[in-house]
């Protein structure tokens, strides 16, 4: 079958064979990828318009436990100088969000010690009482079913964690041993079944990737059915293990998010930081491959350098309103519109 066949099968039945997968993920030309746009673009229209969601990202610690061989804030990388908020200044920023029009906000951080459940249940809860109309997303690494649970009873009602990589021996090659890949697994099982809206990805072109892991991918995600997928190209951090690696393949990401938008047409897709640092258009491109979410970030302006995942990541140095009206105007250039509101997932689970 050829790849526009495969096209047509993909967004007729919401999955393909690991065979046909990798011809795709192989095989595609810039022809195959611009028809996979349109029709993913037909796809997020007919569920959202021209709209796009916007999230607001407060960077809450750079502090982390883990090695990860990929990212900026492991913990062996001794040059990062360590910063973590307050609950003062998480909420600061969130006013400031609140006030730009932001309705959802994500507390990302590295797996930070100090952000046990007690602290986490008291910001999350100091959060939704405050503002009580916006969702509160938790992209806080893995933690026991029990704290899952306690942070949705908080007001926590979205979670993302990538699963990084569908295949367990290529997980062992971009994480140290004591992290394990049937852990991160049982992690996202948890915080479905507890009925956070959640959120799973992979890095496209991380280290050691071939077209076999990426259809593992998109095999574990059209079973899993994330209400969200995160995903953009490996980008390499100067003082990590991977700093001689290559740069995932924008183009492939941009493909990428087409097949996912055909596979899963209701799944909340952001086009990525990631994807906007390796392309100074590359947002865009990935609103018109079919992404419908973009997610600016609310960090406080003096931290927003430390949370360096990967090298030349932008600190944009503009307020929460600023930004969005940027943005706001960037769609405009390509026929879309930020859109105001939670933009909770309305597909069925
Ligand atoms: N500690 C949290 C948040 C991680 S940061 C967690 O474990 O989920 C969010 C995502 O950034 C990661 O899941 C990873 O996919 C991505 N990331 C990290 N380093 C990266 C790099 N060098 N290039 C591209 N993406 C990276």
């Amino acid at each position: 079958m050829d790849n526009l066949a495969l096209l047509d099968l993909l967004e007729e039945q919401g999955r393909l064979e690991r065979q046909q997968w990798v011809q795709l993920i192989s095989t595609y030309t810039p022809e195959d990828s611009e028809a996979a746009a349109v029709k993913a673009r037909a796809v997020a229209q007919s569920r959202f318009g021209r709209d796009i969601f916007f999230r607001g990202i407060v960077e809450i610690s750079n502090y982390c436990r883990n090695d990860c061989y990929y990212c900026g804030i492991r913990r062996g990388n001794r040059k990062v100088a360590r910063y973590r908020l307050s609950k003062e200044e998480i909420l600061e920023c969130c006013a400031e969000g609140y006030a730009a029009g932001f309705r959802t906000f994500v507390l990302q951080g590295g797996e930070d010690v100090h952000f046990t459940d007690q602290v986490m249940i008291d910001i999350v809860s100091a959060i939704s009482g405050t503002y009580p109309e916006c969702a509160i997303t938790l992209s806080l690494g893995e933690r026991s079913r029990e704290s899952y649970q306690a942070l949705y009873d908080a007001g926590a009602r979205r979670y993302l964690l990538r699963h990084e990589t569908a295949d367990a021996a290529h997980y062992g090659l971009l994480h140290p041993a004591e992290l394990s890949w049937q852990h991160r697994m049982d992690c996202l099982r948890e915080l479905k079944d507890i009925g956070y809206q959640t959120g799973c990805g992979m890095m496209v072109g991380a280290p050691f990737q071939t077209a076999d892991h990426l259809a593992s991918d998109m095999m574990f995600m059209a079973e899993f059915k994330p209400q969200m997928i995160g995903t953009g190209p490996f980008l390499p951090h100067q003082d990590t293990p991977f700093r001689d690696q290559p740069a995932g393949s924008v183009e492939l990401t941009l493909f990428l998010l087409s097949l996912c938008r055909l596979m899963l047409p209701d799944v909340l897709l952001p086009a990525t930081t990631a994807l906007g640092t390796a392309r100074g258009n590359g947002r865009l491109m990935g609103v018109l491959h079919g992404a419908n979410v973009i997610m600016p970030n609310l960090s406080p302006l003096s931290q927003r350098r430390k949370y360096m995942l990967y090298d030349n990541k932008p600190r944009e140095e503009r307020s929460a309103e600023d930004s969005i009206a940027a943005r706001d105007a960037d769609l405009h250039t390509i026929g879309y519109r930020l859109r105001q509101g939670r933009g909770d997932y309305q597909g069925r689970n």
